[in-house]
């Protein structure tokens, strides 16, 4: 068993086998028991409130019409399966972890519809079978059914490996198959508009070790960049069919798009040993986070395409960041982590999903943006559905079960371990268990971050030979320390610090990550921030809300005092531990800035990230 979702056969660093990584209690455990007891249960209420099972049902000869309306247009959405599969997902993370009768009735209901929609050739799709004439693989532009099928092989994989359960891996194997046998080696030229069965297809070889799955992804990287999509709506940058995998230099297009095609690039990369591939994919990586990314780890400006903008084109109030976006930077980093063992990809990893995925949910666990902005403006004349208002689903509901999956997925994102020992990449109160050259290994991480720097982590089972245990330290840490065994602290730099000893249990290992509040200027390439500072700590950023201000000010009135500095104040209002900020303002006085990530939880008003001077 493992509760990996990506499980490469050799790569630089190795996800924790078996059981792994268990998040018990502080910031983390908290936010995955609500994924867990609210946000996973409400999704199925939801898939079923929104007719997304219904659609499948129909395939099998229920009674009713096609229900997948955009917001917009009366146009029929043709992906929505997806949703179900992505759900899926995440209920077999969580059942992996522990049993849970109702989420289990919830997932057999939705794996017993889905099967049924199957149709005996393998073929399944709900939108082609039921709306359109049934006949597959006509619209391999806009269709998504490639994708669709990409995201229930992921949910069969998190079912294999967590539950130990093959249905979904059945269904998903005979989809897969399939699209084999058009597209295969001696078929036709194939790729979809929206990549994601290439890591699909990648995964499926590392579960079966049948290598056909991983060719067929090698040939769809291959085969794009070719002109086989045309130019569609928007030109064909916006499905990255207007260059090579291997040639294209900067990311383009649609945001999604790029980053699950990249993630797919990798993962054939390392099965293949393939350097040139994976440095395409790095130096894409690379400028992205240069010029493309905003503060929050957040991706994609353009409302119009759901585009990456320009380089440096990052507007925060008219910033589209869709969540799913930022999920998929995450999957791409720890894919790239994995590959090469660089802490910043840990490090971006990290600004993500504090910044850019968790603000999507909110406390409740219940709602959910899709456009994560960076600015909110007190008056408003027009404003998309949903912006600056989270909702219980969406019409096009990518989000909601990306975020559910992502959380669920969580705990394997904090280290990985091989025979040298075990590296930790992000902080939380958790227990990591793994193999050490054929002996176990634990170690209990105690912590009150993101609050606190302090992270305390003791050995509590070690192999009898000396091992590594390698430690993170954080791009945006200035001062640090480390104390191994009771040893007087030494100053450490950010990256990676190891340390090899003969471990005995009980040995305890303290890291003291100074958090100072900071003030962040912003690259002066862009125009839109220019003259504004943002605040952060330790790996928040922050933001300054109107339900913080004085009954008649806005947040746009505010100009910050350039010479007294920000400091960290509690905010148990806001929950236990919460660390706000108070930022001196022009012409006296203080206003509070509150975590980005909690924007939104007290009604919908102003707020601005980057603050004039
Ligand atoms: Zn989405």
């Amino acid at each position: 068993m493992t509760l990996s979702g990506v499980f490469p056969a050799k790569s630089r660093l190795q996800p924790v086998d078996g059981a792994g990584v268990s998040v018990r209690n502080g910031f983390w455990g908290e936010r995955l028991r609500i994924n867990r007891e609210q946000t996973i249960p409400h999704g199925f209420a939801q898939l079923q409130a929104a007719g997304t099972l219904h659609n499948l049902r129909l395939v099998a000869g229920a009674d009713g019409r096609y229900r997948a309306e955009a917001d917009t247009g009366g146009a029929l959405l043709p992906f929505l399966d997806s949703d179900v599969y992505k759900w899926l997902e995440a209920a077999g993370w969580e059942l992996g972890r522990a049993d849970d009768p109702a989420l289990r009735a919830a997932a057999d209901e939705a794996i017993a519809v889905v099967a049924r929609a199957q149709r005996p050739d393998g073929y399944l799709n709900s939108f082609v079978s039921v709306v359109r004439d049934g006949r597959p693989y006509t619209d391999l532009a806009w269709g998504h059914e490639f994708y669709c099928v990409g995201h229930l092989v992921q949910a069969a994989i998190a079912w294999h490996r967590a539950v130990g359960d093959d249905r979904l891996l059945e269904i998903a194997t005979r989809a897969v198959d399939h699209i084999e046998r058009e597209f295969g080696a001696t078929g036709r030229p194939g790729v979809d508009g929206h990549p994601e069965i290439e890591m699909a297809l990648v995964e499926l070889t590392r579960t079966t070790g049948e290598g056909r799955h991983l060719a067929l992804a090698a040939r769809m990287l291959d085969l794009r960049g070719r002109g086989l999509l045309g130019d569609g709506r928007f030109g064909p940058a916006y499905w990255q069919d207007h260059e090579t995998v291997r040639d294209a230099t900067e990311v383009a297009g649609h945001a999604v798009r790029q980053l699950y095609l990249d993630c797919g690039a990798v993962d054939v990369a390392v099965e293949r040993g393939d350097q040139q591939l994976l440095a395409a994919v790095q130096r894409r990586w690379q400028d992205m986070v240069r010029t493309r990314r905003y503060l929050t780890g957040a991706l994609g400006s353009r409302h119009r395409d759901e585009a990456f903008g320009d380089p440096y084109e990052l507007p925060p109030d008219r910033a589209y960041a869709e969540t799913c976006a930022a999920i998929a930077s995450v999957m791409l980093a720890w894919r790239l982590l994995l590959a090469t063992g660089e802490p910043g990809y840990a490090d971006a990893i990290e600004r993500t999903v504090y910044n850019g995925v968790l603000p999507a949910l909110s406390r409740t666990g219940t709602e959910f943006f899709y456009v994560n902005p960076l600015q909110r403006r007190t008056r408003r004349t027009f404003e998309p559905v949903g912006h600056g208002r989270r909702m219980p689903w969406q019409a096009c509901a990518c989000c909601p079960p990306n975020l559910m999956r992502l959380l669920s997925s969580w705990p394997q994102y904090l280290a990985t371990a091989d025979d040298s020992g075990i590296q930790l990449h992000q902080y939380a109160s958790a227990q990591v268990r793994a193999p050490i050259g054929g002996q176990d290994a634990e170690v209990t991480m105690r912590t009150g971050y993101p609050w606190d720097g302090r992270i305390t982590v003791r050995i509590d089972r070690t192999p009898d030979r000396p091992w590594t245990l390698s430690l993170r330290i954080p791009d945006w840490c200035g001062s640090a320390t480390v104390s191994v065994a009771g040893e007087p602290p030494v100053p450490v730099a950010a990256g990676t610090v190891d340390r090899q000893r003969a471990w005995r249990s009980g040995d305890e290992v303290v890291l003291d990550l100074a958090m100072p509040v900071r003030r962040t200027d912003p690259d002066p390439r862009v125009d839109a921030v220019r003259g504004c500072v943002a605040v952060e700590r330790g790996p928040l950023v922050y933001c300054v809300e109107s339900a913080d201000l004085p009954e008649g000010a806005v947040v746009e009135d505010l100009r910050v005092d350039p010479f007294r500095d920000p400091a960290a104040s509690p905010r148990p209002d806001l929950g236990d531990d919460v660390v706000g900020v108070a930022v001196p303002v022009a012409g006296g006085g203080t206003v509070p800035a509150v975590p980005y990530h909690l924007w939104a939880n007290r009604g919908a008003g102003g707020m601005r990230v980057w603050l004039p001077y």
